[in-house]
């Protein structure tokens, strides 16, 4: 069967990744999470004092960027991709609030997204592929078969994201977090380099009152709709 691309993006903690992720296992695709190169970048900023406050330290930086390696590796018992930073483990060190803080600064930056979409059209360029991201069906896929636009109100979003993170035994107030749910949709949205829109031919998916598995169902049926199953 031919293989095509398929493009998922929308807003932060909308349930993008688990269902990017099932689909892909399901149909044999390679998943990639584009949000977490954009997270290993700012962990890489953190750890190396070059984020104060709002302020990012752009020129070293943009000069220590070519030499970042971000790679996917999966896990075998759960089938799903984990994060390497330059050859390290970092899938739970790029989930923190610390960096969910930081990244949309960080993604904001032009030679950051310039960097990132270069690698994320390289890993999909056989086709094959479930991205997921903001801008994958503007930016990075164009072209992609089936793109999807995914939504669902702020505070269902931060409480699904209160719940992950009380799962893994980390601390943070569903105040703090839906405030910063609210800050990246604000800032992912008014960026200048590559805001977060709907493409003109994405289908909308508003998943606010839908159960995990009633998602992965409405994906696979859009999935076998284009390629003719
Ligand atoms: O998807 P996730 O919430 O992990 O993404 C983290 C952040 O990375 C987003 O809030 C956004 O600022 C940025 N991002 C982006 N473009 C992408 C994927 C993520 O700007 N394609």
């Amino acid at each position: 069967m031919k293989k095509i691309t398929i493009a998922i993006d929308g807003y932060s903690s909308c349930g993008k990744s688990t269902m990017a992720k099932d689909l892909a296992k399901e149909i044999g695709y390679i998943y990639i999470d584009s949000g977490a190169m954009y997270r290993a970048v700012t962990l890489y900023c953190l750890e190396h004092g070059l984020i104060n406050g709002d302020t990012i330290d752009t020129e070293t930086l943009k000069s220590d960027l070519p030499d970042l390696s971000i790679t996917f590796k999966l896990n075998p018992e759960t089938g799903r991709p984990l994060t390497y930073l330059n050859g390290q483990l970092v899938e739970d060190k790029i989930r923190t609030l610390a960096v969910s803080s930081k990244v949309s600064l960080v993604a904001a930056l032009d030679f950051v997204r310039t960097a990132m979409v270069s690698l994320q059209q390289q890993m999909g360029k056989e086709k094959g592929i479930v991205m997921d991201g903001r801008d994958i069906g503007t930016t990075v896929f164009p072209d992609a078969e089936l793109k999807i636009f995914v939504t669902a109100s702020p505070e269902i979003r931060a409480q699904r994201r209160y719940d992950e993170l009380q799962a893994k035994g980390e601390t943070g107030s569903y105040e703090e977090i839906l405030q910063n749910v609210k800050e990246r949709d604000l800032i992912d949205t008014t960026r200048k380099v590559s805001p977060l829109c709907k493409a003109d031919d994405a289908l909308v998916l508003d998943n606010s009152h839908m159960t995990i598995s009633q998602q992965k169902q409405w994906l696979a049926e859009r999935f076998k709709e284009v390629v003719g199953e």
